[in-house]
C-alpha cells in the first residue's frame, strides 16, 4: 500500500486522513499534543464544567456527513446534529434585544420589530447573500484555484466574470450601511466579517454572502458540542486503519530531490509517498522545510485576528441567553481600528457568549452554565498580554453587567484563559491566528497557500492557513481537494 504522513491532528488533518485511508493508502497522522482536535479541542475545569475550546457556530453539516458516506457508513451512527433556533440573542449597546430565527422571514420581522429596517430590505439582502454564495462557493471553494485546469472550466469562467458584480471594489461594510438606513443592522450584518478573521471596513463586499451559512443554509448544534465533529471523525478514520501517533511532533519533511520521501518525527524517520502537512504553513515552510525556497509573497499576507477567551463556570443559569450571545460594542469602527490598525484591543468591546450547556446540560452542574467568553483582538505580535487579557476581562465583566444588570463575576466558579501566545503554543498557528492570513483584500483568496507544493512532488497542504480558508467548513473542503489532487 502506498503510505500517507498527515502532520497534524486538527480537523483538517483528521478530514484527510479519513480520505486518504477510502483511497487507498496507509496513513499515519503524527499530532504534537496529547490528543488530537488542534483547535477543535475541548476541556474541563473543576466543579464538573465541559467546554469546546475554540469553534462553537457550526455550518454545513453535510461536509462531515460526506465523510461517513464516502467510507460506506450511515452518519447518523456517529454523528447527530440540530438545526439550532433561534440562532442568536444579540444585545446592541443603547439596550435593544433581537432574536436571530432560524427562518429568514421571521428573522426578518424582528429586525423590522427592533431595530425599524423594512422587512422587504432584509430578505432582499439575504437573497443577494444567498445568490453570491451560490454564483461562487463551488467555484472558488470547492477546486483548487491554483491548477490552470480551473480556469478552463466553464463555471469557472462565468464565476469569475459576475465577481465584479459580487463588490470586490467595495467593502462589506459599504455594502451593509447601503442595504439597511439603521447602524445597529450594519453593525449585526459587519459581524459576519469575523467568521473568517477579517474586518468588515477593509474585507470586500463579496464576503456578504457569509451570513446566507448562517440564515439561509442554517446554524447547527452537535450532539454532545463541536468536539463531537473531530471525536466522531476520528473514531471513523481508526475504523479505516489511521494510526493515530500523539505528543510525536514531526520536526522534518524529508525529501530526495524533486521528491517528498517522509517526515522525521521526535521518535524516528518514517517514510511516506505523500506528506500533507496540516500544520499552519508559514511555521511547516519555516521549521520542516527550511532548505526549501519559500513562497515569500504568500508567507507575508497579513495574520488574521486571534481570540482572547474566557472560560467561566458560571454559579446560576441566564434564561434570558441562548446558545450563541452576541453583546456588541457602542463604537464597532474603533474596535476593528484597534485590531488591524493598532494590534491592540478597544475599551469598549462586543463580547461573544457561548452556552453549550442550554443544549448539552451535562456540560454543567444543575443550575449552573458554561460560559465560552470570547473576544476579537489582534494576532500576537508582542503585545503584553497580562495587562490586555486584565484590562479586557474588566470591560467584558462591564459590559455583561450593563446588558444583564447583575455582576456576573461574583457567579464564576471556575476560571481558564487562552490568549493568542497560547493558542500558537498549542497549535502552531503563527501569531495565533485563527484562520490564517486575513481576507482583508480583494484578492486575498487568490493569495492563499495552494494545497499542493510547486516544488516538491507529494507535498500537500490543508487546514485553516491555506486555501479555500479558516473555519470548519473551509478546513473540511480543503481536505477535499488533497484528497481530489492525491487522487488525480
Ligand atoms: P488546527 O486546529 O490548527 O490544528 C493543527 C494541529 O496540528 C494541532 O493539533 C497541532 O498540535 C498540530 N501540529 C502543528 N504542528 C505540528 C507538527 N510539527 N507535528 C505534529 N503536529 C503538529 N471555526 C468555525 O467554523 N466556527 C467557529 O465558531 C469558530 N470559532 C473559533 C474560535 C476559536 C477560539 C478558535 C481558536 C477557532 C475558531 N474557528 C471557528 C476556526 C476553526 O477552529 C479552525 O479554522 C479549525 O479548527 C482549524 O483546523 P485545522 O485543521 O486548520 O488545524
Amino acid at each position: 500500500l502506498p503510505s500517507a504522513a498527515i502532520v497534524g491532528a486538527g480537523i483538517a488533518g483528521i478530514a484527510t486522513a479519513v480520505r486518504l485511508a477510502v483511497q487507498g493508502y496507509r496513513v499515519t497522522v503524527f499530532e504534537a499534543q496529547e490528543s488530537f482536535g488542534g483547535k477543535m479541542h475541548q476541556l474541563e475545569l473543576p466543579g464538573g464544567y465541559r467546554f469546546d475550546g475554540g469553534p462553537s457556530l457550526f455550518t454545513l453539516p453535510h461536509l462531515v456527513d460526506e465523510l461517513f458516506e464516502l467510507a460506506g457508513r450511515n452518519p447518523a451512527d456517529y454523528f447527530r446534529y440540530e438545526r439550532l433556533d433561534p440562532i442568536t440573542e444579540y444585545f446592541f449597546a443603547d439596550g435593544t434585544r433581537l432574536t436571530a430565527w432560524a427562518e429568514e422571514a421571521k428573522f426578518a420581522r424582528e429586525i423590522e420589530q427592533k431595530l425599524g429596517v423594512p422587512a422587504a430590505d432584509v430578505l432582499a439582502f439575504l437573497r443577494r447573500s444567498g445568490q453570491a454564495y451560490a454564483g461562487t462557493a463551488d467555484t472558488f471553494l470547492r477546486r483548487s484555484l491554483h491548477k490552470a485546469g480551473t480556469y478552463l472550466r466553464p463555471e469557472v469562467l462565468k464565476a469569475v466574470a459576475v465577481l465584479p458584480q459580487l463588490g470586490l471594489l467595495s467593502t462589506m461594510h459599504q455594502r451593509h450601511a447601503a442595504a439597511f438606513a439603521d447602524a445597529r443592522a450594519v453593525q449585526l450584518f459587519d459581524r459576519f466579517a469575523t467568521y473568517n478573521g477579517s474586518d468588515p471596513y477593509q474585507a470586500p463586499a463579496t464576503l456578504s454572502l457569509i451570513p446566507h451559512l448562517e440564515h439561509g443554509l442554517g446554524a447547527y448544534y452537535p450532539e454532545g458540542g463541536i468536539y463531537a465533529i473531530a471525536e466522531s471523525l476520528v473514531r471513523l478514520a481508526e475504523e479505516l486503519g489511521v494510526e493515530f501517533r500523539y505528543q510525536e511532533p514531526v520536526l522534518e519533511i524529508l525529501t530526495a530531490g524533486p521528491q517528498v520521501k517522509g517526515v522525521r518525527t521526535s521518535q524516528g524517520v518514517y517514510d511516506a509517498e505523500v506528506v500533507v502537512s496540516n500544520m499552519d504553513v508559514v511555521p511547516t515552510y519555516r521549521r520542516l522545510l527550511p532548505h526549501l525556497p519559500a513562497p515569500e509573497n504568500t508567507l507575508q499576507q497579513p495574520r488574521s485576528s486571534s481570540a482572547l477567551i474566557f472560560y467561566w463556570g458560571i454559579g446560576r443559569s441566564f434564561p434570558e441567553l441562548g446558545v450563541h450571545n452576541i453583546f456588541f460594542s457602542a463604537d464597532y469602527r474603533r474596535e476593528f481600528e484597534a485590531i488591524f490598525q493598532e494590534k491592540t484591543i478597544a475599551d469598549d468591546v462586543t463580547v461573544y457568549v457561548n452556552i453549550t450547556s442550554k443544549k448539552t446540560p451535562t456540560d454543567a452542574p444543575a443550575g449552573h452554565e458554561n460560559w465560552f467568553v470570547m473576544v476579537n483582538v489582534p494576532h500576537d505580535q508582542g503585545q503584553d498580554w497580562p495587562q490586555l487579557v486584565a484590562r479586557t476581562r474588566r470591560a467584558v465583566l462591564a459590559r455583561l453587567q450593563k446588558a444583564l444588570g447583575v455582576d456576573v463575576a461574583a457567579s464564576i466558579r471556575a476560571e481558564h484563559v487562552w490568549d493568542p501566545p497560547g493558542i500558537e503554543a498549542r497549535t502552531s498557528s503563527l501569531g495565533g491566528a485563527l484562520y490564517g492570513s486575513s481576507s482583508n483584500n480583494m484578492l486575498a483568496a487568490f493569495l492563499r497557500h495552494p494545497n499542493f507544493s510547486r516544488k516538491l512532488n507529494g507535498l500537500y497542504f490543508c487546514g485553516g492557513s491555506v486555501h479555500p480558508g479558516g473555519g470548519i467548513p473551509l478546513c473540511l473542503l480543503s481536505a477535499a481537494i488533497v484528497a481530489d489532487l492525491t487522487s488525480a
